[in-house]
């Protein structure tokens, strides 16, 4: 599989064509954004972390029945996916209160809630990602009621799945984002990544952050965190 021009350079990964028009090939940065791009670092090796963590968990769910975009990793920061016309929606499922929603709603971070939330925001960054809800969606057809029906079900199967999975390494997951994409065949995939950056995960003894917020916060040991995701999902 020949890498060929680049289609794309991301805040967090590099888009490339590859020779088979239905693959591409993405490429992880260590670049840190927060807050719309405001903030601007490095986080050394979370290029090949977040590669690392993406693919292994979307292996999993696969098995689990959610189909994803993965295809093969070829190395340390860069796995052939399955190109997909991007769903412009970000989809954030929540079980305990962090971040944008405990500030929206006046909830004490690490507020359990009654049950799982799911919220949906328009991909824009010219608009600062908009929070939208169904009927935003189905009003501006960026999906189909059907489509929104599976994405909802997979991101609660993702939910499902993974917040047992980090269960039993002794982590508690707090929130994280998806998106999904369709197919040239129309079928709807997991795209994009599932790693610390788009993810809360908490020590579930000692509620340590070990994700991006470690950066976001100017908490420092970000990079520390990073490794400890690896090491106790890959035993890396
Ligand atoms: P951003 O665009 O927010 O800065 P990234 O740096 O992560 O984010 O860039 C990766 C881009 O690739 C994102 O816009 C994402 O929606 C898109 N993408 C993810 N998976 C696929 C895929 N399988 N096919 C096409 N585009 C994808
Ligand atoms: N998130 C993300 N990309 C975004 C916005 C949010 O990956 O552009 C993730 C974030 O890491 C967290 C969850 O979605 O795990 C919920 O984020 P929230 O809405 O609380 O926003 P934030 O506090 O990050 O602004």
């Amino acid at each position: 599989m020949q890498k060929l021009e680049q289609i794309y350079e991301g805040k967090a990964k590099k888009v490339f064509k590859t020779s088979d028009p239905e693959l591409v090939i993405v490429d992880y940065k260590d670049d840190a954004t927060a807050f719309n791009g405001e903030k601007k670092g490095t986080i050394h090796n979370k290029g090949i972390i977040n590669n690392r963590v993406t693919n292994h968990l979307m292996k999993m769910l696969e098995k689990e029945g959610v189909p994803t975009h993965f295809v093969k990793e070829i190395s340390d920061r860069e796995t052939i996916v399955k190109k997909v016309s991007i769903i412009p929606l970000e989809v954030i499922v929540r079980n305990v209160a962090a971040g944008s929603l405990a500030k929206r709603l006046g909830l004490a971070e690490g507020t359990k809630l009654g049950r799982t939330v799911i919220e949906y925001c328009y991909k824009d960054d010219s608009l600062g990602d908009p929070m939208v809800n169904e009927y935003h969606i189905l009003a501006m057809g960026w999906a189909t009621e059907d489509e929104l029906k599976l994405i909802a079900k997979y991101s609660l199967m993702v939910n499902n799945f993974l917040t047992r999975y980090l269960k039993d390494v002794n982590i508690e997951l707090i929130d994280f984002k998806l998106e999904f994409g369709k197919t040239p065949d129309g079928k709807i995939v997991l795209a994009d990544e599932i790693s610390p950056d788009t993810c809360r995960f908490w020590d579930a003894t000692t509620h340590e952050k070990l994700d991006k917020d470690r950066f976001r916060r100017d908490l420092g040991g970000e990079e520390d965190a990073y490794k400890e995701i690896l090491k106790r999902l890959l035993g890396e």
